[in-house]
């Protein structure tokens, strides 16, 4: 068996040994099928290639200083798919169905989750598509839904560290009453433009306002926004942002630390007085912002403590790991230990 490097595998593709597949069609669910090969065979009318019925979920597991597998919040993602689904009318997959494959997937796949010491993690990705024929603009009767997991590196390669972000008030992620609350491919390839040009131009993402005013802060590429001022953790309350579970995770530790939780309409002027502030979600846990450029406005909103992520966001960033590698006790409930 070939070797990994585990410290310099980045956040790639790579092949492992086995994918989980479960399909739908006549109205039910069928048994979960174990694959090798990477590939599928797909109608060339399915509705997900054509009108875009497709959604994702993105989880991690971690194998701890005791050598056990953790897999953080799982069940959170298996609801939030069935959410997708409602909004892009497809089969529900049940919550049992979607944990059983995610359990598969990590356990046959157990060589691939990074050793402790790595800091590297296991990156679970389920999937859900119209797979059935369908040419008039109707939902797909048929769905295939597949898990499949690929060892990453480390987010951060030289430590925690804070990048910069640009406002760019050009471009919208989602409409107030359109998918952005959903996990769905579509809002990726609506965003590629607008992250490529931020990439050229040296930030790490788009930050991007609320589509209807251009008042209000949504995401920050894709991931949630967090500020923290006068001891309070406040993220934005929007119809067009995607409810991150990493988020959902620190408003829990945040009280725990005995912070303020607020999350409410965040005016973009506001920016100029948070302490610290910070992008979240499964990749990175906490992205520490440096910097927010606002060209239109001619202001710089910066947040970086001498190019160091901030004193809480460091503390929450290391809460949260720590019970996701079991090195903290799992006081919420949210570790399913792989048995
Ligand atoms: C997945 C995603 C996030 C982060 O969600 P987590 O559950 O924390 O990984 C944030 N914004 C968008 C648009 C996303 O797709």
């Amino acid at each position: 068996m070939e070797q990994i490097d585990w410290g310099n595998i980045g956040f790639g593709y790579m092949k492992t040994d086995f994918n989980i597949r479960c399909t739908y069609s006549a109205g039910k669910w069928g048994e979960l099928e174990v694959h090798e090969s990477e590939y599928l065979s797909l109608h060339m009318a399915a509705t997900s290639l054509h009108y875009g019925q497709e959604s994702f979920e993105g989880l991690k597991a971690f194998r701890g200083k005791d050598g056990k597998i953790r897999i953080f919040r799982m069940k959170d993602n298996a609801l939030r798919m069935q959410d997708s689904s409602e909004g892009t009318m497809m089969a529900k997959v049940p919550v049992e169905v979607f944990e059983e494959a995610v359990l598969k997937a990590v356990k046959l796949n157990e060589r691939f989750v990074p050793p402790y010491e790595s800091g590297a993690s296991l990156y679970i990705r389920p999937v859900l598509f119209g797979s059935g024929a369908q040419v008039g603009v109707k939902p797909a009767t048929e769905y295939m839904f597949i898990v499949f997991v690929t060892p990453v590196g480390p987010y951060f390669k030289g430590g925690f560290q804070t990048t910069p972000f640009v406002i760019m008030r050009e471009y919208d992620r989602s409409a107030p009453l359109g998918m952005g609350k959903y996990k769905v491919g579509g809002n990726y390839a609506a965003s590629l433009v607008a992250g490529q040009r931020a990439h050229d131009m040296g930030y790490s993402n788009i930050f991007y306002l609320d589509a209807r005013e251009k008042k209000y802060i949504d995401e920050c590429g894709a991931a949630n926004f967090f500020g923290i001022k006068n001891n309070t953790y406040i993220t934005p309350k929007s119809t067009s942002i995607l409810p991150s579970i990493t988020n959902k995770s620190l408003m829990v530790l945040a009280d725990d630390l005995g912070l303020k939780v607020e999350q409410r309409a965040i005016p973009v002027e506001e920016l100029s007085t948070f302490e610290e502030a910070g992008a979240c979600g499964t990749a990175a846990v906490i992205s520490p912002i440096e910097r927010i450029d606002d060209f239109d406005e001619k202001k710089s909103y910066v947040f970086s403590h001498d190019g160091k992520p901030g004193p809480i966001s460091e503390k929450l960033y290391h809460k949260l790991r720590g019970i996701q590698y079991g090195d903290e006790p799992d006081t919420h409930g949210w570790v399913t230990v792989v048995e």
